[in-house]
């Protein structure tokens, strides 16, 4: 069972400063977790979240099963060590290592025993009888150490705990607390805003950024597969090089261009499978991310694929066993500045001079994509589509030498050519004969990679599959899409609906009974209001807004909403909508519909038409606050 669980965690402080939004996570027993960002972004007041030292504004905390939001600091079973080490000065070092046990009243035979443990464990034993003054910056950082897991806690949070110290000690230091946590096996969270920290010591690093969690992975994966440019920038030294571009496909070719250099590099379309098809036009800017050991000097590093572009010199660096080449791939440019070009460069023991122009080889295996506007990879890895050519025949369309018949629902093909298959639509059992070629576990998820007609195809399951099965697969067609040249002939159908409205009471009359007479009697409802239809608040949904705002906020808010279409139903005294067509997907039936202004999507088993009323099942709503963006479900 997982130890530590935050469910939507949202923090904001009196003076309405958002501090943390919707942190989600969950920490497994004995693990070491690092909480690492910039000054400000929240790592703290989450740290003080767990400990009970700071109000919990919205979401859950679940300590060992139990809902904890509530519960005193003393008694959750937490120990923690801050960066200013507290100690008492008047105190010695032992009396602050076990000043916890005799404010307990322990008996004085085990309090010596648990001294005596301690200071085996940190090497403190020859000064237990000195006053902290008397000892330098480390040894008190120790002290601290000992006098928070005499405890022996069942989780332990640190705030920075190494910062005060020089970078030798600093790295000392970590060595001993890694070490610690081996030897205590008890769950470790650890705030830092030194990324080499929690490189080094985190078993798993939550990377957070303005108070949102940007990822949550392992040192290895969040350095080989950054979600988005802050992390790939924040994670790693020298910092990930970025450089603007765009990318073409060209049939089975991509070229991809950079801006301030005229090198044109054509790659065989299999490199950029994962890549979202929308970047592909040519046109779309997009940020190219290379480390600085993916790009070099040697001509033949990555053989597979001719990979070169031109660089001019700015200055090197001499490590010792390896020179920083620094640069800039617009051969104008002059010195070395942030400039969307410039480039650090990993080399052996070349000797090069300013201003000279070289060319580098670029490996394109290990390269990263992002939005230029949103900084968000557009190489996920798990990818969301595949896209694959296709011809439409009427109601078939065939692809990769397969064909696929097209249900009712689908009008409007003719002259697309690429057909997009989410990686999710992808099921096994079915008529596409397909091979599996490699399987890879991505946290809770299963990619599988498939070969069909050639071509390999990627897909997210829960099927026990394994590498080497001959599998046959279909394909849900409701959820493809068809397009020519980066139009849309034919959309998927939405997975949710959205739509917005308030949360409300109102004074309602309820018939109790009382010594067998039938009285009335005012009570209070709380209702969700879409539109101009107003429901009854489920008491959980009730009980969560008002936890999560206080109810004088809970009232003046307004929200956002989403339903799947499943989650939709027909019913009375609801929202009104317009059927504007029924969708026929063969085996599932769903409705369009128009709501004002809005279209939403209702799974049916009847054909209907007219006006009709739809009813959400609110115990299946998403709700999110919309002017503090506070997710409440
Ligand atoms: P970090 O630990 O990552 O440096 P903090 O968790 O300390 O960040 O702070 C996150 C944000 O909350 C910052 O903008 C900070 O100014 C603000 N903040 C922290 N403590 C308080 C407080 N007691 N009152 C108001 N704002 C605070």
């Amino acid at each position: 069972m997982s130890d530590l669980v935050m469910k939507n965690i949202n923090k904001v402080y009196p003076n309405g400063v958002k501090a943390v939004s919707d942190f989600n996570m969950s920490v497994n027993d004995g693990e070491f977790v690092v909480f690492v960002g910039p000054s400000g972004c929240g790592k703290s007041t989450t740290l003080r979240m767990i400990a009970g030292l700071e109000e919990i504004t919205s979401g859950e905390l679940i300590i060992g099963g139990v809902l904890s939001n509530d519960i005193e600091p003393k008694d959750r079973d937490i120990a923690m060590v801050f960066q200013n080490y507290a100690l008492y000065p008047h105190m010695t070092v032992e009396e602050n290592i076990n000043f916890n046990l005799r404010l307990h009243k322990v008996d004085k035979e085990e309090i010596k025993r648990r001294v005596d443990e301690v200071a085996d464990i940190l090497d403190i034993k020859a000064y237990l009888k000195r006053k902290p003054q008397q000892l330098s910056g480390g040894q008190r950082q120790r002290v601290a150490l000992g006098r928070a897991i005499i405890r022996n806690p069942k989780l332990m949070l640190f705030d920075e705990p190494l910062s005060n110290l020089d970078a030798q000690l600093r790295t000392e230091m970590r060595a001993n607390i890694a070490k610690l946590h081996q030897k205590l096996k008890v769950t470790f969270i650890y705030v830092t805003h030194d990324q080499v920290e929690a490189m080094t010591m985190g078993t798993r690093i939550v990377v957070m950024k303005d108070g949102f969690v940007q990822q949550l992975d392992t040192p290895k994966n969040l350095y080989n597969y950054p979600i988005n440019k802050f992390v790939a920038g924040f994670i790693g030294t020298p910092k990930m090089n970025f450089l603007e571009g765009t990318l073409k496909k060209d049939g089975e070719t991509v070229e991809i261009r950079f801006v301030g250099n005229d090198a044109v590099i054509k790659a065989p379309y299999s490199y950029f499978y994962k890549t979202d098809p929308k970047y592909l036009d040519g046109k779309t800017p997009i940020v190219i991310g290379l480390r600085s050991e993916d790009i070099s000097l040697n001509l033949d590093a990555y053989k597979d694929i001719e990979a070169n572009i031109k660089i001019k010199v700015s200055h090197t660096e001499l490590l010792g066993n390896e020179t920083l080449v620094y640069g800039d791939i617009n051969l104008e440019s002059d010195g070395f500045k942030d400039s969307g070009t410039n480039v650090i460069i990993k080399g052996k023991d070349e000797e090069l001079s300013e201003g000279e122009i070289i060319t580098v080889a670029l490996n394109l295996n290990r390269i990263h994509l992002f939005d230029k506007d949103t900084e968000q990879t557009i190489l996920p890895r798990v990818p969301e589509c595949n896209v694959v050519k296709c011809e439409i025949e009427g109601q078939t369309v065939r692809f990769l030498g397969q064909t696929l018949r097209l249900p009712p629902a689908i009008k409007g093909q003719a002259g697309a050519d690429e057909l997009h298959i989410p990686t999710d639509a992808i099921k096994f059992g079915g008529d596409i004969p397909a091979k599996i070629v490699d399987r890879e576990q991505i946290g809770e998820t299963c990619l599988l990679a498939i070969e069909v007609g050639g071509r390999r195809l990627f897909a997210v399951v829960d099927t026990p599959l394994s590498k080497g099965d001959d599998v046959c697969i279909s394909i849900d067609t409701k959820r493809i899409s068809l397009w020519k040249d980066g139009t849309e002939f034919v959309s998927s159908l939405p997975l949710v609906n959205g739509f917005t409205g308030t949360f409300d009471r109102i004074q309602g009359i309820a018939e109790v009974e009382k010594n067998g007479k039938i009285k009335h009697k005012k009570i209070q409802k709380f209702m969700l209001s879409f539109g101009d239809a107003q429901f009854d608040c489920p008491e959980s949904v009730t009980q969560k807004l008002i936890d999560a705002l206080t109810t004088k906020k809970a009232l003046r808010s307004s929200y956002s909403f989403e339903c799947s279409p499943y989650d939709m139903a027909i019913g009375k005294s609801a929202m009104k909508a317009t059927v504007l067509e029924i969708l026929d997907y063969g085996t599932e039936r769903f409705a369009k519909c128009k709501v004002g202004e809005q279209v939403m999507y209702v799974k049916t088993d009847t054909v209907l038409s007219g006006a009709v009323e739809l009813y959400p099942d609110l115990s299946k709503l998403s709700i999110v606050q919309k002017d503090m963006n506070i997710r409440i479900i």
